[in-house]
């Protein structure tokens, strides 16, 4: 996006990438499909799915947001559709699609291509820049746009180390939680559509789906958290209690749902007098975990155990110990602090005409296609900036 936006009849535009594929990352992205933005009209809507960067971004969203990035791709024929959440794909399902149109516009806007090239050193000359590849090739630009991507370690910056730049420290979001707890596993695959989980003693909460897997807790609602807390829980080694309402209602609404169906059926067994909707084997699991027999009739509920299964419902807790990667997007939070730049243009406030962009500077998403909105607005910010 930056290198195409970039090029002008009498600009050359040369694109260094370090491996023998160009975006790698657009290929594999959302499962294959390419999840290539989220619809929000609104930009101040969309600065609420950034942990990092939130408001610091509304100069940006301003000029190159959701309309102007989907007209973008639209007026050079890649086919979209919204998905009923909101996530936008192309109508193909095939993030090729988009490689393709992108490839395309970079050939017909003469941007030269090299892959197999890592840049290894910048160092500022004379106003302009001069860069050191791995093989030792050195060349000097004018203006140069820096795309690394998301580091999981500052190391992958280090081609920055010569400039007098600050760094945030890079840590992962988006990744799930491990809970060791075989019977919960033993669900895996079951969801409720509205659970909450929150971490006891903070402000940390998310709702939205929950999912169980063999090897804890998934679904928007545990990546949302895990994108929020990246920092703390990192702090925390991926250690610590959570809590889980299953329910999506209130503690009071529980405590009337629960008595108005036992009410109605008092001699049901507990095991088939499920409520909230809940699957009936995490009806019985949570049960079990408030130390009631499934084949108990409604209408022997102790006061005790009736608000023991309440706590089960409400604020179920779990410890987790450890967290796994999201198999279809994570993310690096951190890397070049955005205060180093001038965000409406992404460029380097003591560095005129060096720019950095996407994930390698402190600003990540929550998944649905923000990540790479950000990419395309930085992108194309930078881009047409280095061109003027
Ligand atoms: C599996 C997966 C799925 C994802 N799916 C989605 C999705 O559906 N929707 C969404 O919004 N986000 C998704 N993301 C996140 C999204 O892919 C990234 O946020 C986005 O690609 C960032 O773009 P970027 O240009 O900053 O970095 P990248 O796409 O990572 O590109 C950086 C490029 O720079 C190259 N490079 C790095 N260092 C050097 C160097 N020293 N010299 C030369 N070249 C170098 C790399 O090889 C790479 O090609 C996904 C992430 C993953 C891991």
């Amino acid at each position: 996006m930056a290198a195409i936006e970039a090029a002008a009849p009498h600009t050359e535009v040369q694109l260094f990438e370090k491996s023998n594929k160009l975006l790698s990352k657009v290929r594999i992205s959302g499962g294959g499909r390419c999840n290539v933005l989220h619809h929000c009209p609104h930009s101040s809507e969309l600065l609420k799915a950034y942990p990092r960067g939130g408001r610091s971004l509304k100069k940006a969203f301003g000029k190159f947001a959701y309309a102007e990035a989907r007209e973008w791709f639209e007026s050079r024929g890649l086919e979209l559709k919204v998905e009923s959440d909101g996530r936008v794909f192309p109508s193909s399902d095939d993030s090729a699609s988009v490689i393709k149109i992108l490839e395309r516009e970079a050939h017909h806007r003469k941007v030269q291509i090299h892959l197999g090239m890592e840049l290894r050193s910048i160092y500022p000359q004379d106003g302009a820049y001069r860069i050191e590849f791995r093989d030792g090739a050195n060349l000097i630009f004018d203006k140069l746009i820096l795309a690394f991507g998301g580091q999981p370690k500052l190391r992958g910056l280090q081609a920055l180390s010569s400039l007098d730049i600050d760094f945030e420290l890079p840590v992962p979001s988006l990744f799930t939680f491990n809970v060791k707890n075989p019977e919960l596993h033993a669900l895996k695959g079951l969801s409720v559509p509205n659970a909450e989980v929150q971490i006891p003693g903070t402000k940390a909460r998310q709702s939205g789906p929950l999912l169980i897997t063999h090897w804890g807790f998934s679904g928007p609602a545990v990546l949302k958290l895990s994108a929020w807390e990246a920092r703390s829980l990192a702090a925390l080694n991926y250690q610590f209690p959570i809590l889980i309402n299953w329910t999506g209602c209130s503690e009071n609404e529980i405590r009337t749902t629960l008595q108005e169906t036992f009410a109605r059926h008092p001699q049901r067994s507990l095991g088939n007098a499920k409520c909230f909707n809940l699957a009936t084997r995490l009806w019985q699991f949570l049960l079990q975990n408030a130390g009631i027999a499934i084949d108990k009739p409604c209408a022997e509920l102790s006061k005790k155990s009736f608000n023991r299964l309440v706590e089960q419902l409400f604020r179920a807790p779990y410890a987790v110990e450890g967290k796994s990667t999201f198999k279809d997007e994570f993310v690096t939070a951190g890397g070049v602090k955005r205060s180093n730049l001038h965000l409406d243009r992404y460029e380097f406030k003591k560095y005129p005409g060096l720019y950095a962009i996407g994930e390698m500077i402190d600003v990540d998403a929550i998944t649905g296609g923000y990540n790479f909105q950000h990419a395309w607005t930085s992108g194309f910010l930078a881009g047409q900036h280095a061109r003027s």
